[in-house]
């Protein structure tokens, strides 16, 4: 490691706030929580620390659109051709599997989790590919044999103006989906984690380790020292400037929130042109995200601020296709980074003896990471 610049620390701290965890997780967004909570279950007596480089996390977890979804019909379809049905049901099933968690987890209420259903908008083209029903009732069958769930996707037979929706395109509904405020989930999941005796440090930047014999040193951007037993790295959009052999990719998503609308008819989760646009009611408003396709080149970053371009598609799409009145004000907006691994799939591998890493790549790590949590957790496990 390099010579380092703070300051030395004193007797007291390394008897407190510095004692040697056995596991420091870096990353205290969802991933990085639900991998604690699953260390917790699995093994009660070992210590963690989360290292959080923000003052509160600020990666996706609390900068997403609070979609509790697993998947639209045309994504499982477009990932079934990519990646084989086996694969593409397994990662189906963990995120079922992932918001069943959640709701086995917390309050419903603590996080405002509606059970409103997910809707999928389809173009012409996807409407007439799906016109026979084959696919669907393909795919029903496979999902009723493996999760006991009937009929995950189903034709939606009210007209799309009474959705809310001003385009008459065909609607797919799966009623098993909802929504909820991300922000009251990492905070209710960090408070249970924090009652249990996980402790948090938020403002510590990991930036070098190494391994020694019996675990890893480790130091923050303003070289503050440190040495743990296991060390992962739960760092998603941002894990390319740490283990950039691993070949993932930051992904900016933006997302746009209107002023309270009068009578808004929009209830539920909504997808369009393959869930790269996404839009769904908060109480008497709209949020909106998406459009990143419009730039995938200049959308590979890190930086939170947004770029008018993409606000602009946003602002264009909801008003194209929701019922919305004309003069209305965007109140908000915001972005957040989604890591990507090069072959789209969610990844969990150990870095050496001591070190580890996952992502839960893609716009889904509400559901995907209580179930990769707990694999992060076994390979941590094994390897202490
Ligand atoms: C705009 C947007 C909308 C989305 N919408 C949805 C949705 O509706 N539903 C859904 O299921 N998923 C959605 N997602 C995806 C979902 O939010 C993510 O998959 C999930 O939050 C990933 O959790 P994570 O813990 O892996 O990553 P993150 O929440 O990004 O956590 C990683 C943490 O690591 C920290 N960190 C990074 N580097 C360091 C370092 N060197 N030292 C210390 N800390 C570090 C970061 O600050 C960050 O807090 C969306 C994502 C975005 C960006």
């Amino acid at each position: 490691m390099q010579p380092l610049k703070a300051p030395p620390r004193s007797h007291w701290d390394d008897s407190s706030f510095f004692r040697r965890p056995d596991v420091v997780l870096v990353g205290a967004g969802l991933l990085g929580l639900w991998t604690a909570h699953a260390l917790k279950t699995l093994a009660p007596k070992l210590s963690i620390t989360l290292l959080e480089q923000g003052t509160s996390p600020t990666g996706a977890s609390t900068r997403n659109a609070g979609f509790a979804c697993f998947g639209s019909l045309t994504e499982m379809l477009a990932d079934e051709a990519k990646m084989g049905t086996e694969k593409m049901l397994s990662i189906l099933e963990m995120r079922y599997r992932g918001i069943e968690k959640i709701k086995a987890t917390v309050s419903l209420d603590q996080i405002d989790f509606e059970a409103c259903g997910g809707f999928e908008q389809l173009t012409p083209e996807q409407a007439e590919a799906l016109a026979d029903g084959q696919a669907m009732t393909r795919l029903n069958h496979l999902l009723a044999d493996r999760l006991g769930l009937e009929n995950v996707y189903v034709a939606e037979q009210r007209p799309a103006a009474s959705l809310g929706l001003r385009q008459d395109l065909p609607i797919i509904r799966n009623p098993y989906e909802g929504v909820l405020n991300s922000g009251l989930l990492v905070e209710a999941l960090t408070q249970a984690l924090q009652q249990k005796g996980v402790a948090f440090r938020y403002g510590f930047s990991l930036a070098q380790w190494e391994e020694n014999g019996t675990g890893v040193e480790f130091a923050s951007a303003t070289g503050q020292t440190w040495s743990c037993g296991h060390l992962a790295f739960c760092t998603n959009g941002y894990m390319h400037q740490l283990l950039p052999q691993l070949n993932t990719q930051p992904a900016r998503g933006q997302i746009i929130l209107t002023q309270p609308i009068p009578g808004l008819a929009l209830k539920g989760s909504f997808h369009a042109q393959e869930g790269f646009y996404y839009w769904r009611h908060v109480g008497n408003r709209i949020l909106l995200g998406g459009a990143r396709h419009l730039a995938f080149g200049d959308e590979a970053t890190t930086d939170l601020s947004g770029s008018d371009f993409i606000r602009a598609a946003l602002e264009q799409f909801l008003h194209a296709n929701v019922w919305v009145p004309q003069d209305l004000r965007i109140e908000r907006h915001w972005s957040g980074i989604m890591g990507f691994s090069d072959n789209k799939e969610p990844l969990v591998k150990a870095m050496g003896s001591h070190t580890s890493a996952a992502l839960a790549c893609n716009g889904m790590g509400v559901a995907l990471t209580p179930v990769l949590g707990e694999t992060l957790a076994r390979q941590i496990l094994s390897a202490i």
